[in-house]
Formats: structure tokens, C-alpha cells, sequence
């Protein structure tokens, strides 16, 4: 079940049929099924959702949503709008953290025009005291991103961290390269359905690698994020730091938009640092799809909205 359910739904993003439906009736209003996970398509929207969340004392982190761009000019237009968003973002005030992913900005295409887009991205960004955490994609991109990542790192680019998969077999060799080189982590459980020769296929066996490497990020690593929303790992992890007296200053929780926001807040009260990832913008389906994947259960929650708009 829980690699078959990643890989239908994952099939499902591909279609374009069930895209331009969704993309039609998902955000149409207030009321629309995928605003749950979806902050909205403009910035405008986005900015209206993170001044509601910080206003809740959560800090939070926008991703202008797109993947795989095919054209250098889509890349070229991608890196544009981020560049934009760093003003605008800077205008209201909102704090400054940004998520992207690097096949968006032309990591397909090819290597050294995502490099320069990136690094399009982290002057301003770096100027105007942005963080810039990369996104980690399936596994086909892994030594890509980790290479572009390093190349920044190599050009004393400080402003960047990067995210790992405790579902990959390799990753914590790259936990420990990424505590060598002193960069910040966020590790999440892999959102990609993977095949066996790279990736753990039990959901047991990924929790084991989760609790394993977030121990390693916050003995060693750089302001880890630890992102899950499953319960069991995060009193694990809050145990782990009280037994080995980590500060909370010294590592932050993070989850995403609309989901288990009882347990957001209940991590602000207990005074721990809770990250929101909001994302945001027109290319919301394959993003949303992989939230249905992770939980099937979500399929009614959104059944029940589209039924809800008709009646
Ligand atoms: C801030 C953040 C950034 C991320 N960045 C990346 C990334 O760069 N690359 C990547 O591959 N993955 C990323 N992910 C996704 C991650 O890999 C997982 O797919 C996702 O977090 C679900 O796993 P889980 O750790 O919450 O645990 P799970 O075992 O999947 O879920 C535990 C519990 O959390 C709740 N839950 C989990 N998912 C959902 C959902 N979709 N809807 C409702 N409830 C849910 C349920 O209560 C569930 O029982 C990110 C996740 C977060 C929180």
C-alpha cells in the first residue's frame, strides 16, 4: 500500500487531462479542493497565507511550485520570477525563506544553465537575507542536485541548504558529507515512489533510517530541519535532543501547508521552531498528486470539496 499508492498517483500526475481539470475547478475559489495544500496561484495569495501563519508564531518557507522545465526559456522564466518574488517578498515584510527545485530551473536541460540560474537567484537572495533551501526530487536527480549544490557551496554561497530522503539507501553518506561541509539539512522521508535497488520499500524500515539520520543532523549538522508530520518520529526526535541536550534553538521542526496543524501549533506552544512550507503558484498539480500519494485518504477530503462545489 504504501509504495502502490505513490506510484498510482504518480501516474495520475502525468495525465494531462486529469491536470487541466484539476488546474480548472482546484483553486477556483475559496472553497476550491486543493486550497487545503495549496496556499493559492498568486503571490499575492501566498503572502496572505504566510502573514496567517506567522501571526500564529510559525515561521515558514514559500515555493513558487514548478518541475521539470523542458526549454531553456522556462527555466530562464522560472529564475526571473523567483528574482521578482525576492521584492516582493522583501516589500511585505514577510519573513524571508524560499524552497525550489532545481529541474524547474533547468537542472534537465542542462547542468552548467541551472547553475547560473541558481546563482541568479542567490544574489539577491543573499543580499537581502533570504535562505535558500533545494528541494530534493526523485532519484534520478539526486547526484545532479547534490553536485549544482556543491558547486555553489565550492563558491562560498552560504545562503543555500539542501533537502535528503531518509528512503534512499546512499543517504547517509550524504548526511555525512553535508555535516562535513557544515551545510544545513532539512530531511524528510522521500515523497517519490523509488525502486528496491535504491530505496527502502517498507514503511518500517524508512522510519528506522529517519530516526537514525536526524540523530546524526542534530549531533553533528548544521540547524537540521527535521520535516515529517508523523507523530511517533517527532517525540522520538524531541526526546532524542532533550536526552542529549540539544537546545531547540539548535535544530527546527517543519511540515507542510494544511497538514496536521494541531500539530504545528502544538510544537510552537511547547516553544520549538515550526517551519511551514508554502507553496504556491499556477503548477500546483504534480505537487498536490504527491500529497494525495502519501495519503490516500486525502482522496475523499477532496471528493467531498468537488461534490460540496457542485451541490
Ligand atoms: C517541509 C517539508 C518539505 C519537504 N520537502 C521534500 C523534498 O524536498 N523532497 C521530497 O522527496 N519530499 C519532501 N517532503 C515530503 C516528504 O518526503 C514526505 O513525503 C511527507 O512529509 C510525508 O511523510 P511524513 O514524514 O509526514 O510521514 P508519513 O509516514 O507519510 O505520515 C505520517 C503521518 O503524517 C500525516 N500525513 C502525512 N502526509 C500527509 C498528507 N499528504 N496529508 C495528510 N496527512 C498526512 C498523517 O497523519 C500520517 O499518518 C517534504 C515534507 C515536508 C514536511
Amino acid at each position: 500500500m504504501y509504495a502502490g499508492a505513490k506510484a498510482f498517483f504518480f501516474a495520475l500526475s502525468r495525465s494531462g487531462t486529469l491536470k487541466r481539470l484539476a488546474s480548472k475547478y482546484g483553486l477556483r475559489d475559496h472553497h476550491g479542493f486543493a486550497r487545503r495544500f495549496i496556499a493559492g496561484e498568486t503571490i499575492e495569495e501566498a503572502i496572505g497565507a504566510a502573514r496567517a501563519l506567522q501571526s500564529q508564531g510559525l515561521l515558514l518557507t514559500l515555493d513558487y511550485l514548478g518541475e521539470s522545465t523542458r526549454t531553456v526559456e522556462e527555466a530562464a522564466a522560472a529564475t526571473r520570477e523567483y528574482v521578482r518574488l525576492i521584492d516582493v517578498i522583501v516589500a511585505s515584510g514577510i519573513e524571508r525563506n524560499l524552497s525550489l527545485k532545481l529541474t524547474q530551473l533547468g537542472a534537465g536541460i542542462d547542468r552548467a544553465t541551472c547553475v547560473d540560474n541558481l546563482r541568479r537567484i542567490l544574489e539577491p537572495a543573499g543580499r537581502h537575507g533570504f535562505f535558500v533551501r533545494i528541494d530534493m526530487e526523485n532519484s534520478p536527480w539526486t547526484d545532479v542536485t547534490l553536485e549544482i549544490f556543491e558547486t555553489l557551496w565550492q563558491q562560498e554561497y552560504r545562503n543555500v541548504g539542501i533537502a535528503l530522503q531518509a528512503a534512499l539507501l546512499r543517504t547517509e553518506r550524504d548526511v555525512r558529507r553535508m555535516n562535513e561541509l557544515g551545510a544545513r539539512v532539512r530531511l524528510v522521508k522521500g515523497a517519490y515512489k523509488e525502486p528496491a535497488t535504491v530505496a527502502y520499500q517498507r514503511k518500517t524500515d524508512v522510519d528506522a533510517a529517519y530516526l537514525r539520520l536526524a540523530g546524526l543532523l542534530l549531533g553533528s549538522g548544521t540547524y537540521p530541519a527535521i520535516a515529517t508530520h508523523d507523530p511517533v518520529l517527532l517525540e522520538e526526535v524531541r526526546q532524542y535532543a532533550c536526552v542529549h541536550e540539544i537546545a531547540k534553538s539548535r535544530f527546527e521542526f517543519q511540515m507542510l501547508y494544511g497538514i496536521r496543524r494541531d500539530l504545528q501549533k502544538g510544537l510552537v506552544a511547547d516553544g520549538y521552531h515550526m517551519r511551514v512550507y508554502v507553496p504556491f503558484g499556477r503548477e500546483w498539480f504534480p505537487y498536490f498528486m504527491r500529497r494525495l500519494g502519501e495519503r490516500p485518504a486525502n482522496l475523499g477530503f477532496v471528493l467531498r470539496g468537488i461534490m460540496g462545489e457542485r451541490s
